[in-house]
Formats: C-alpha cells, structure tokens, sequence
C-alpha cells in the first residue's frame, strides 16, 4: 500500500488541498483531524474537564469513533450518529486542540488511523501523521502558511458557513492551537525530518495544488 501524510498547523489548507489531491491521485483521503473533534464533541457533550480528568478509561469507555465514505467524502460518527457537521465550530476546534495533547485520546485513535493505511492506498492529514501514526509513509509533506493567510483563511470558511466570528477570534485562537498543538509532549506538531515542505502562503489554492502534487509525485518516483 501506498500512504501519503500530510500534516501542518490549523489553516494551512490541508483538508481543501490534501482531499483534493487524493482525488486526483485515485487515493482515499482521510482527515484524522475530523476524529479528535469527533472525541471532542463527545467530551464537550459530557462536560468532562480535560485537565482535571484522572479516569480517562471511563471516559472513552462507552465511545465509539468510526468513519465512513459517502460518494468518496468522509463522515465521521460518535457512536452511531454523523456528526461531520457538528464538528466544525470554534468550540470543538478549541477542545480538540486541548484533548488531543492527553496520551489516551491519541491512543485511542492511532491504531485505527494505522489500520486505514493498510486497508487501501491513503492520503491522510493531521499532525502527527509522518512523524508518528505512519513514520514509513511512502511521502511525507508539511503544509504550512504564514499565521496571517491561515487565519484569514480560516475566517473566510467560517464566514461562509454562515458562522459569527471576528477576524481576531479565529486569528487567537489559531495561534493558541498553534501553540499547544507544537508545544505537547506527546506527538507535537513538527516536520518529519524527511519531510517535503510545502509553503502555501503566497499561493492561490490552485497554485497550492499544482506545488502539492507536483512534490508528492516527485517524491513518489523516488521512493
Ligand atoms: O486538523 P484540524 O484542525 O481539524 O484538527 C483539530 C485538532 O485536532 C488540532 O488542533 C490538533 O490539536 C488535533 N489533531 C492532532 N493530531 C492529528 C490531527 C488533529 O492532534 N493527527
């Protein structure tokens, strides 16, 4: 099998670029991202207080996370019910970024992240992809921006989906994610020391896309 990670902080376009690579390419793209905010809706719906939760295991006991493919688009599921819409405010982004620093959240989804790349080819974005969930993907690609374009980017989407937010909330908040997200002690967000870096900030999304693959279809010749 073939796999391709694609990791990068909030914003840099990942999820619009890496699907539509995967697309292109004929591989299943899977936004592992979309899972940590599934636990996240589960932990805000059960007013757990991550950093004051001593009994992870009887928090995610009863949870179920599992993904799905609709006309090739991912839905994601909490126990059953799709909560791919669900999953995207700024809420659920914030508590996604804080529980997924907690060792047994990111346990809970790894093996089922591993197990996505043995079944078929995969493009998978998130954080960690290249540096822990797939360490010997066939390509790895670090995706980033400038704070600024992501975060106007990322305001742009939110305004779009009819969300009330201010450009400096989504800007804040961007770069707390940032923060925490590269500053965890477990599976920070960092390049894989192997990796492609692919800079979007200068780039419209079509010249971001001819730049991804480009590179990833380089890097795959070499493999
Ligand atoms: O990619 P997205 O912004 O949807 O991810 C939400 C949060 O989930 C991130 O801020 C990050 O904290 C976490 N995440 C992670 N590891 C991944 C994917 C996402 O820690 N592989």
């Amino acid at each position: 099998m073939i796999s391709i990670a694609i990791d990068g902080p909030a914003g840099a376009g990942k999820s619009s670029l890496a699907r539509a690579a995967a697309r292109e390419l004929g591989f299943c793209y899977v936004d592992t991202g979309a899972l940590y905010r599934t636990i996240a809706l589960h932990l805000l719906r059960q007013q757990v207080d991550v950093e004051q939760c001593a009994d992870w295991d009887a928090v995610l006991k009863d949870l179920k996370v599992s993904i799905g493919f609709v006309d090739g688009t991912q839905h994601v599921y909490l126990n059953g019910e799709d909560v791919s819409e669900l999953i995207r405010t700024p809420e659920v982004s914030m508590m996604a970024s804080a529980s997924s620093a907690k060792p047994p959240v990111r346990a809970f989804l790894l093996e089922m992240q591993r197990q996505l790349s043995r079944e078929q080819n995969v493009l998978m974005d998130g954080r960690d992809i290249g540096t822990v969930v797939l360490p010997d993907a066939t390509v790895k690609i670090f995706l980033t921006a400038s704070p600024q374009v992501r975060a106007k980017r990322r305001y742009q989407e939110l305004i779009e989906k009819g969300q009330q937010v201010s450009y400096e909330d989504v800007y804040n908040d961007l770069i707390q994610r940032d923060y925490q997200d590269s500053h965890r002690e477990i599976a920070p967000l960092k390049p894989a020391e192997d990796s492609a870096i692919v800079d979007t900030s200068d780039l419209s999304l079509e010249d971001s896309l001819a730049l991804l693959l480009k590179t990833i279809r380089e890097r795959m010749d070499r493999a």
